[in-house]
């Protein structure tokens, strides 16, 4: 079964086409893993400045500041759980243009990649759980599943 699937949103429609075909959704467990640099580097970085923010509200920042960033990040913790995932994958319920807006920017602000993308996933995730259309294929691993 040819299903080299790479789960870095580089999926061409062809190879994904190719494993629905066969209609065998297991996990190809002689898969090759390939890093992905450009989330690596990303996700190194985000991962540095949330070190950093820790530091310094612990050590530098005032009230104020550390307030702002909470909330600044349960606000995009909102994007993703209430906007990508509840509203733009499983459309559990309705929002006016204006509610949409703030969601994808809530959204865009967790660096969680595109709302697209991140929809797009999410319904392969459910649809094909745990095979090698499901981009958090969990019989991969702990880290495939959730960073990977
Ligand atoms: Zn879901």
């Amino acid at each position: 079964m040819d299903t080299e699937t790479n789960h870095n949103n580089e999926n061409s429609p062809h190879e994904i086409n190719d494993v629905l075909e066969s209609e065998q959704y297991g996990t190809d467990m002689s898969y090759k893993h390939k890093y992905v640099w450009l989330s690596l580097v990303a996700h190194v970085l985000l991962q540095m400045g949330w070190l950093i923010g820790i530091y310094t509200a612990l050590f530098h920042a005032q009230t104020a500041t550390i307030l702002w960033g909470v909330f600044v990040g349960v606000f995009a913790m909102q994007g993703v759980v209430i906007g990508a995932h509840r509203y733009f994958t499983h459309r559990s319920f309705k929002a006016t243009p204006l509610l949409r807006l703030i969601l994808i920017i809530s959204h865009t602000m967790s660096g969680q990649y595109s709302m697209f993308t991140w929809a797009r996933d999410h319904t392969m995730h459910h649809k094909y759980s745990d095979t090698d259309l499901d981009p958090h294929n969990s019989n991969r691993g702990l880290f495939f599943s959730h960073m990977g």
